[in-house]
């Protein structure tokens, strides 16, 4: 299958955003964005151009033809997850067939979409649809208006980028979990960067551990690549005690 030109994932995604406002959108399915702050189509927006392609007759496409497609504009891509975050958390109806989905006859390892005026069957919309906006006034209150990460104040320039107004956002301190009352801090949008399932907060805004998820394993990596012999071996050890291995 040959990849989509400039013009094709325009158009597909201009179709897909019609489709989201007719039908996607009640069901508290996010909108997927175009386009990043420096202008470069999103992980997200490309891949599902890339499954929408000549919607309604999708077909199954491999995560191997996906990877190569993102590529294109992520040269540094070894392993696209974004069909697989796009159904399960995002609620799009896309299959896998890796997953298992009832029902589903496509190879394993490919992805397909099924349609775009429904959702995923299993999406619950209030996973990540946050709380509702007097609750969270009633938060940032509790927080003096500060971003508790960082301590910038909503609406004043921030503390490190000093020439932007600090917006507060729903923090996920758990991002494992329901954003619900109890998993919200206020955080700016430097320490609330959505596209980045690193960190896991507790209620003061500091980092208490790392989430389980393909960020938070980078993470993991970089720090195993840097740590002295005997920690890794201490490591080895303790992973094999876990794993009641010998
Ligand atoms: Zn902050």
């Amino acid at each position: 299958m040959q990849n989509l030109s400039e013009q094709e994932i325009l158009q597909t995604f201009n179709l897909i955003t019609q489709y989201y406002e007719k039908y996607l959108k009640d069901y508290g399915i996010k909108p997927t964005k175009l386009k990043n702050t420096n202008g470069q189509y999103t992980k997200d927006a490309l891949v599902l151009a890339y499954l929408a392609r000549n919607y309604p007759n999708t077909r199954a496409v491999s995560k191997a033809q996906l990877t190569d497609f993102i590529r294109a504009f992520y040269p540094d891509v070894s392993d696209v997850q974004q069909a697989r975050h796009l159904s399960k958390q995002g609620g799009f109806y896309i299959i896998s067939g890796t997953r298992g989905d009832i029902g589903v006859k496509i190879p394993a390892g490919h992805y397909q979409l099924i349609t775009l005026e429904k959702p995923y069957p299993s999406f619950k919309p209030d996973r990540r649809s946050g709380i509702e906006s007097a609750d969270f006034e009633e938060l940032k209150k509790e927080y003096d208006y500060k971003c508790a990460t960082c301590g910038s104040i909503e609406g004043e320039p921030h503390n490190i980028r000093k020439n932007e107004k600090t917006i507060l956002q729903e923090g996920h301190m758990n991002p494992s979990l329901p954003l619900e009352i109890g998993n919200i801090i206020p955080q700016c949008q430097v320490c609330n960067r959505p596209d980045r399932d690193r960190w896991i907060y507790d209620k003061t805004g500091r980092v208490i551990e790392i989430v389980d998820s393909d960020d938070g394993k980078r993470v993991v990596e970089k720090y195993f690549k840097r740590v002295s012999t005997n920690t890794k071996e201490y490591f080895l050890e303790f992973l094999k005690k876990l794993l009641k291995l010998k």
